[in-house]
């Protein structure tokens, strides 16, 4: 038997980080009991979506764009040696945001959770060690993951991974100062708090 079409709908919104069965199935309803044009507009945004944004081939961040890189990995004023390893896209936005970093990003897709172990495979780490292994620029990796148990475990993991390189050339490793303090967000951070961050950073 085909799967009922509100119930496909629920499962979809299921997906979305933070969003349960029941939160799901009052999406489905307001849409269907709102202006049927909205219900137009919104299938049409979402097939634009899939066509006009994509994610960068060099630092994975999400933009709208047709290119392979991003308007940041494409800018040339930003400094090359100096890259910043971020767990989301969200981060990213409110550093560029506050102007804090002129280096280059580097998004990693999410944390090590020690109760996940599957989430690994999703994590971008093969395609870290090998940005920082071929690149001739890259003299700072600055790691900007949150701190709590899963930014910590992530933390390791990427030391151990970049290990080998560091045993072929000098590389500082830095992590970002605990101005945010545990638990805090990059996404949510002030300037002032972001700032201190850096400044901090060791
Ligand atoms: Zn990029």
């Amino acid at each position: 038997m085909a799967t009922s079409i509100i119930i496909k709908l629920i499962e979809i919104f299921q997906k979305l980080p933070g969003i349960g069965p029941r939160q799901a199935r009052r999406f489905v309803y307001a849409l269907v009991d709102e202006n049927p044009k909205i219900i137009e507009e919104f299938s049409d945004v979402l097939s634009r979506l899939s066509k006009e944004v994509s994610h960068c081939s060099v630092c994975f961040r999400i933009f709208e764009g047709k290119s392979e890189v991003c308007n940041i990995c494409a800018d040339k004023s930003r400094d090359n040696s100096k890259l910043l390893i971020l767990e989301k896209d969200a981060d990213l936005e409110n550093l560029e945001k506050n102007k804090i970093f002129d280096g280059k990003y580097y998004v990693l897709g999410g944390l090590l959770s020690p109760l996940r172990p599957e989430k690994q495979d999703k994590l971008r780490f093969r395609e870290l060690f090998k940005k920082v292994e071929s690149s001739k620029e890259i003299n700072e990796i600055i790691i900007g993951l949150s701190s709590t148990t899963e930014g910590d475990m992530t933390v390791r993991y990427i030391e151990k991974i970049i290990e080998p390189i560091l045993a072929k050339r000098k590389l500082k490793i830095s992590r970002l100062g605990r101005g945010l303090s545990t638990g805090t967000e990059l996404e949510y951070s002030d300037r002032d708090t972001l700032k201190h961050a850096f400044e901090n950073r060791k």
